[in-house]
């Protein structure tokens, strides 16, 4: 299917199951090598990181623990630059070593939010593994240390990311059209 419509919107084919497998398989790399003597907690931000978090967490090799928030920022295809806390932290962090991974990390609002909610939760140290990111898009001084793929400041969906719910289940990443 190169082609889809939800709601008011189509989306065209932009980044296929193997491509985001390949990079998904570069970034394990990385946090496999920076994490091998230590014991993370991987913080998945639901709902649309589920998809990309399970993938990634199977190549990782260090034992590590899971946690889940919910956080909402985005209404429709654009930023409201406001995050709301739909379900927060219910772990003790307390000089723990924390990996958020992320579906997609846009304008950077939602993650400086996270940030330093982690660091007012008194986690050793913060990083981000995203399986997208908008360079482009982005407003912020953290750094994002592991990017599965690069893109271009367009709305996309699939492989975890929606429109308004619809797409999440769509296996390769879709870009939406003019
Ligand atoms: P930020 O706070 O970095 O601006 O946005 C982060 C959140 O906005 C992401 O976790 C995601 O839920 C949503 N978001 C940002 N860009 C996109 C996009 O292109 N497609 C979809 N489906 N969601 C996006």
């Amino acid at each position: 299917m190169d082609k889809i419509t939800f709601l008011d919107k189509t989306f065209v084919k932009y980044i296929s199951e193997k491509e985001i497998e390949e990079a998904t398989e570069r970034v394990a790399k990385q946090i496999n090598e920076d994490y091998k003597n230590d014991q993370p907690i991987l913080l998945v931000t639901l709902n649309g990181a589920i998809v990309f978090a399970v993938e990634l967490m199977k190549k990782l090799t260090m034992p590590c623990r899971i946690s889940c928030v919910k956080l909402s920022s985005y209404s429709g295809t654009s930023s409201t630059n406001q995050v709301k806390e739909l379900v927060g932290l219910n772990e003790d962090l307390t000089g723990q070593r924390v990996l958020i991974i992320e579906d997609i990390v846009d304008t950077g609002v939602t993650y400086e939010h996270m940030h330093k909610m982690l660091m007012d939760a008194h986690a050793k140290d913060v990083r981000m593994a995203t399986m997208a990111f908008k360079p482009d898009a982005y407003k912020k001084d953290l750094p994002v240390h592991y990017v599965a793929l690069p893109i271009p400041n367009k709305f996309v969906i699939g492989h975890g990311l929606d429109y308004d719910g619809w797409g999440r289940n769509l296996t390769d990443i879709y870009q939406v059209t003019e």
